[in-house]
């Protein structure tokens, strides 16, 4: 199935000695735009920028059409060939500013100078479906006044990643119809936009974008490269295969037994997918001669185990166990 909605970003997994990365950026205090907290739920909108940034580059060899900028707020710049492709589709649920290149750390692209470039923040707005996104924490309601999902208080003593959906789904029917969008009742610095935009991208052969559908479960992203736009293929593959695609659970076993850290992460990812379906072949593993073996199963086991997934208590008492390798 066709997903309505990606999330749009710059490809900081791939091409990494090909294209600049932005580093550092600083504007003056009065292009911050704070937004008024709302007199319900005091939610307010993170502070995004207006007028001009300075954006330090590094590295790369060769000006992209999309520059990733360290830094939740910014997340990323677009050249104005990606400007004025948009403005020239219709494509106007965005306001942009243009970004002064304070100093490029790369010798090979300080004798090409650079085309303008933009940072942009979405206007177009779509609701979360709290239901089907799956919170980890409780959602309360929503704040009549403003329409933002009010959550139970965060404890304090955890990483906040742990608190992250597995997937972010959007409420068709409370889309505005735009095309490049944020989410409305719910704060994150995810851009989203639809395949308009994608299909743009492609025609245009925009360089060093990444699109993924927003509703993509976490765990299958891990690694993937985002779709395909540029390739071939069209329409291309929406969704990565499941990580434990193409290999029976025993497969799976021999590969976390491998002495390569590359089929060892990906035995590992397999097996956090499997869930129940892998308990039985970790089990065996916490009896195997090697200890890297036997640590790296029971921390499997033991992540399941946290996640929901039935392990005896058994076998969660021998993980508890297993010590660390000197
Ligand atoms: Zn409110």
């Amino acid at each position: 199935m066709t997903p309505h909605f990606f999330r749009v970003d710059d490809n900081h997994t791939g091409n990494e000695s090909c294209y600049p990365w932005g580093q550092q950026y600083f504007g003056t205090l009065e292009t911050q735009v704070g937004e008024p907290a709302c007199p319900q739920c005091g939610g307010r909108e993170r502070t995004h920028y207006a007028g001009t940034l300075y954006i330090h580059l590094e590295g790369g060899r060769e000006w992209s059409d999309v520059i990733g900028v360290g830094g939740s707020a910014i997340r990323f710049l677009i050249s104005e060939r990606v400007l004025t492709g948009l403005h020239d589709a219709g494509i106007d649920s965005f306001e942009y500013y243009q970004v002064e290149i304070a100093e490029v750390r790369s010798r090979p692209l300080r004798r090409v100078p650079p085309p303008p470039y933009y940072y942009i923040w979405p206007t177009g707005r779509i609701d979360i479906d709290p239901v089907r996104t799956e919170f980890k924490l409780k959602v309360l309601g929503t704040c009549d006044q403003c329409g933002r999902l009010l959550f139970e208080p965060f404890p304090k003593t955890l990483y906040p990643s742990r608190y992250m959906p597995d997937h972010l789904t959007p409420k068709l029917d409370t889309w505005d119809g735009t095309h490049l969008l944020k989410f409305r009742n719910y704060e994150s610095q995810v851009r989203l936009c639809t395949e308009r935009v994608l299909r743009l991208a492609r025609e245009q052969r925009w360089t060093n974008s990444c699109f993924e559908p927003v509703d993509i479960s976490r765990r299958d992203s891990i690694g993937w490269r985002g779709i395909d736009y540029l390739g071939p293929q069209w329409p291309p593959k929406w969704y990565p295969d499941p990580a434990s695609f193409g290999k029976t659970p025993d497969e799976w076993r021999e590969e976390l037994r491998s002495d390569d850290t590359a089929r060892q992460y990906a035995a590992f990812k397999a097996f956090r997918e499997l869930g129940e379906q892998g308990v039985a072949q970790l089990g065996r593993l916490l009896d195997d001669g090697q200890s890297r073996v036997r640590i790296d199963a029971a921390r499997i086991l033991i992540q399941l185990a946290k996640e929901g997934v039935e392990v005896s208590e058994a076998l969660l008492e021998r993980s508890s166990t297993m010590e660390p390798a000197p």
